[in-house]
């Protein structure tokens, strides 16, 4: 057994209570996996990667030697195979350098592969037939309402940048703006700022040719200025609010922008969303401080924590629910030096939230090397680290009760559909008592 699989295997057996397919994707996320040849060609026939918001690649697109930008799948799922794994959806980031390789076996089927030897197999998400179609202005539907999460989730990332930009206030483990250039120079089409009529255009092919897709997050960039005139909760409003006049309740509503005073959250909620995600990105104060110094400069992080609070109230906290990056936190030069230090700060902020009801949930990060964080660290956080999130995220979860988050789709191993992080993987779906806890807790009734 080669290096990384010992020291997979050797967190699969001391976290036993944890799904060994987690681990798998925990490391498959923070590292990434690259395609043989022969697996790219299967690739290209099934649902390409988006670039739905970043790169979330560990190589920039100047660097694949294959044109894997263009050839790779949105995700992968685990399954069956040498480990005997169930079902498990894992998003593409592409990293040529990986132990693990998506390979074509003896057989002819696809296989996930570590340092060669083979640890499932693997399926691939089937091309949508609104892939196929293109907007009257020729834009493809990829382009302005490309779905992720096998299919569960419309990602409408309708400003492609962020008002945060430069080393000042960025924030440092983000490559949006970057990434927006690379595309550009990649040919691909590629819409900075997408117009309400474009998405509702998409949509409308979307609702005529597909069944799978239940939630749709609106989202982009910080606006700190403005944009085409308008200030940040007056641009982003107008999505949902068109949406939803267009299409009632088709779709869970979700927004993802940054956290906004009482007012505004009304009126998000006024115009038809039903989650938010008011990001925190690091818990502690020092690292938000650093990390994210444009949000830190503008908002505040007491007063992004107040907000978030607030706004449980308008939205009942089950439906806030507030994302961070699981190992920014182990970055240098500013973060923690020990696992033991950076799982007690993130615990300390989980267990804040919990306390009061409302779910955080993570996305694992990638260090993507166009970002800050990427460039000076290009191995990420240890595997350790994102293990042992993952089970303190699921038992203080277990602790305080607290329903599956909604708009995710169903919980639990061998069901989730959530690519970017295990969160929804560990969720204990067999337990009993979970489904009346879930129903007693979320606010307003929404489908799973
Ligand atoms: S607010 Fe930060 S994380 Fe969000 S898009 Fe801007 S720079 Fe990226």
């Amino acid at each position: 057994m080669g290096q990384r699989a010992n020291l997979v295997q050797s967190l699969v057996e001391r976290f036993a209570d944890l799904p060994p397919e987690a681990v798998y994707k925990e490391d498959l996320l923070r590292g990434g996996f690259s395609f043989s040849e022969d697996a790219l060609r299967i690739a290209s026939g099934f649902k390409p990667k988006a670039y739905f918001i970043f790169s979330f690649d560990l190589v920039p697109i100047s660097e694949m030697q294959q044109d894997e930008n263009l050839r790779a799948p949105e995700e992968i799922c685990l399954t069956g195979g040498a480990c005997n794994f169930r079902r498990t959806i894992v998003s593409v980031r592409l990293n040529p350098r990986s132990p693990y390789q998506v390979q074509v076996s003896a057989d002819g089927q696809l296989a996930l592969t570590l340092e060669g030897e083979e640890v499932c197999n693997v399926e691939l998400p089937a091309y949508p037939d609104y892939y196929r179609r293109s907007l009257p202005n020729g834009k493809p539907v990829t382009d302005i309402a490309p779905t992720i999460e096998w299919g569960y989730l419309l990602y409408l990332t309708v400003f492609r940048m962020c008002q945060y930009f430069g080393k000042k206030v960025e924030c440092q483990f983000c490559d949006i703006n970057e990434n927006y250039r690379q595309q550009r120079r990649s040919g691909r089409s590629y819409t900075a700022v997408k117009s309400v009529d474009e998405i509702l255009q998409a949509l409308d092919i979307i609702a005529d040719t597909d069944s799978d897709s239940r939630a749709y997050t609106v989202t982009g960039g910080s606006i700190t200025s403005s944009l085409q005139g308008m200030e940040e909760v007056d641009f982003y409003a107008r999505y949902p609010e068109a949406i939803e006049k267009r299409f009632p309740g088709r779709w869970i509503s979700k927004m993802v922008v940054q956290a906004q005073p009482v007012e505004a959250v009304r009126r998000f909620r006024d115009v038809g969303v039903q989650i938010y995600h008011p990001n925190y990105e690091v818990w502690d104060r020092g690292l938000f401080d650093t990390i994210c110094a444009g949000k830190a400069a503008y908002i505040g992080r007491d007063e992004w924590i107040e907000r978030i609070l607030e706004s449980a109230e308008v939205f009942g906290p089950a439906n806030v629910i507030p994302n961070f990056v699981a190992g920014i936190e182990m970055s240098r030069p500013h973060g923690f030096r020990s696992v033991d230090e950076a799982i007690a700060s993130t615990s300390e902020g989980l267990e804040f939230f919990m306390s009061k009801g409302i779910s955080p949930r993570f996305t694992t990060w990638c260090p993507e090397p166009l970002s800050l964080l990427g460039k000076s660290n290009p191995g990420g956080a240890p595997l350790e680290y994102h293990v042992r999130l993952t089970r303190a995220w699921r038992d203080i979860h277990a602790k305080h009760q607290l329903p599956a988050p909604a708009g995710y789709g169903k919980p639990g191993i061998g069901h989730a559909v959530f690519s970017v992080s295990s969160f929804m993987d560990v969720i204990e779906a067999g337990d009993p008592g979970f489904a009346q806890r879930r129903k007693d807790a979320v606010a307003e009734k929404l489908p799973a």
